[in-house]
């Protein structure tokens, strides 16, 4: 679906709620998506993207960000501590702090090659074993941990709900979560939910194939 379709839907679950599109930021997921496609955003004017592996960011982004200096690259996967130096080095917007140990890493790096990163805390809504994010009973203290105590600039939280689940309820959640908290952006939506999320405020959306089709490992699967 090309990007105008999609920036077309936003405005129109922007207004049904109240809110102004400019309020959304559309973080293009282009995870398994080869260069080309990548590059036809860009030359549309898009420059917000996220990946959520930290290899193949480095192999496909460098040459990307030489052409299109002003590219924003949002991290959205799992990230290992000893993995920290690349992420800072190559990302602009960390989403996925989940423990102390990880802020601590990230801080040190930030600090290191003076880049301070603004970062989401992601939130485990569902509770899901298998998944990343911090449980919600532990999202206070880590957060006044990675402000106080790490000193990173968190600007948000994020989420990723149960696949098997209406998306609805985590949304809702992890609005209340930033209220209690009072951080401003909310990382939620996909492809599937993204209007759903923006009713609840989403302030970031991460659509992947719904802008560039269905992803290369998805077609070997
Ligand atoms: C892949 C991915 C997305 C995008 O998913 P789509 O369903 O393709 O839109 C969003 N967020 C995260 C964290 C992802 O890993």
């Amino acid at each position: 679906m090309p990007l105008a379709d999609i920036k077309e839907r936003i405005a129109s679950a922007c207004k049904t709620s109240n809110r102004l599109p400019e309020d959304v930021a559309l973080v293009a997921v282009s995870k398994f998506q080869p260069a080309e496609k990548i590059e036809a955003l860009l030359k549309a004017g898009h420059r917000v993207f996220g990946e959520n592996r930290v290899q193949e960011a480095e192999d496909k982004w460098p040459p990307l960000r030489g052409k299109y200096p002003d590219a924003q690259l949002h991290f959205l996967g799992h990230l290992q501590t000893n993995k920290a130096g690349e992420a800072v080095a190559l990302f602009d917007v960390i989403e996925t702090v989940d423990s102390e140990k990880l802020a601590t890493a990230l801080k040190k790096e930030m600090d290191r090659q003076n880049r301070p990163l603004p970062c989401f805390i992601q939130v485990n809504t569902g509770d899901e074993p298998q998944k990343g994010g911090v449980a919600p009973q532990n999202l206070a203290a880590l957060y006044r941990f990675c402000k106080e105590e790490a000193g990173l600039n968190v600007q948000g939280l994020m989420c990723i709900p149960p696949v098997d689940e209406i998306p609805d309820l985590h949304f809702a959640l992890l609005h209340k979560y930033a209220q209690e908290l009072e951080v401003r952006n909310l990382s939620m939506g996909m492809s599937e939910d993204f209007e759903s999320a923006i009713r609840y405020g989403a302030t970031h959306i991460r659509v992947g194939t719904a802008l560039f089709g269905i992803r290369e490992n998805d077609i070997a699967l």
